[in-house]
């Protein structure tokens, strides 16, 4: 992952928990073909709807190890102190150089690790309208305990604190608007006009 004519082409999407990562970027799946949304692999079971190789790569921790041993991972962390994510070197090379766009939607560790392999690539911090909402985002959404909220509001802190170390920030006031702006970021012309929000 030398290339930076690869790198060229991806953009790394992260921010703090419960910001809209993934609404965002279910958003660009389902609205924007032309966007390569890079599959992650995890430990973590499958929620109901998920579909294995769409979603996530689901893999058993010692698949996911074994992938670690042969550096087949481009980044990889341990998310909320639980489970393991991370990139699959060949899915992103395998997509940039099919001249396709790709986004990679992952967590703050993560996005430094890809940061240090391709510091061409483009990185974008996607952030909440104010600290409030992401708790009200965070409590509202009622998956987590409230012991593992306060764990995860504690994460958001420091998670905020990072914004600098990125290229660009997006505010994810709504999921079309954020949307439509980091596509933009993409080179690509979104459907709606966003309204820079
Ligand atoms: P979830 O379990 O809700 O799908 O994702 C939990 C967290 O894992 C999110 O913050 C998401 O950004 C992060 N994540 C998903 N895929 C990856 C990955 O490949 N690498 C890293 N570092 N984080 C990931």
């Amino acid at each position: 992952m030398t290339d930076h004519s690869t790198a060229g082409s991806i953009t790394v999407l992260a921010g703090p928990t419960a910001v809209g990562k993934g609404t965002v970027s279910t958003f660009v799946r389902e609205n924007y073909p032309e966007v390569s949304l890079s599959v992650s692999a995890t430990t973590r079971a499958p929620r109901p709807g998920e579909v294995d190789g769409v979603h996530y790569h689901f893999l058993s921790h010692e698949q996911f190890d074994e992938h670690i041993a042969n550096g087949a991972f481009l980044e990889w962390a341990t998310v909320h102190g639980v489970n393991k994510y991370g990139t699959l070197k060949h899915t992103v090379e395998e997509a940039a150089a099919a001249g396709q766009k790709v986004l990679l939607e992952i967590d703050l560790q993560g996005a430094r690790q890809v940061r240090e392999a391709l510091p061409q690539a483009h990185f974008v911090f996607l952030a909440p309208p104010s600290w409030e909402e992401l708790v009200k985002r965070l409590v509202g959404r009622g998956t987590e305990s409230e012991e593992e909220q306060h764990r995860r509001l504690e994460t958001a802190k420091l998670e905020l604190a990072a914004e600098p170390e990125f290229d660009q920030t997006i505010v994810n006031e709504h999921v079309e608007a954020a949307a439509s702006e980091l596509v933009t970021s993409m080179g690509i012309t979104p459907r709606t006009a966003h309204t820079g929000a």
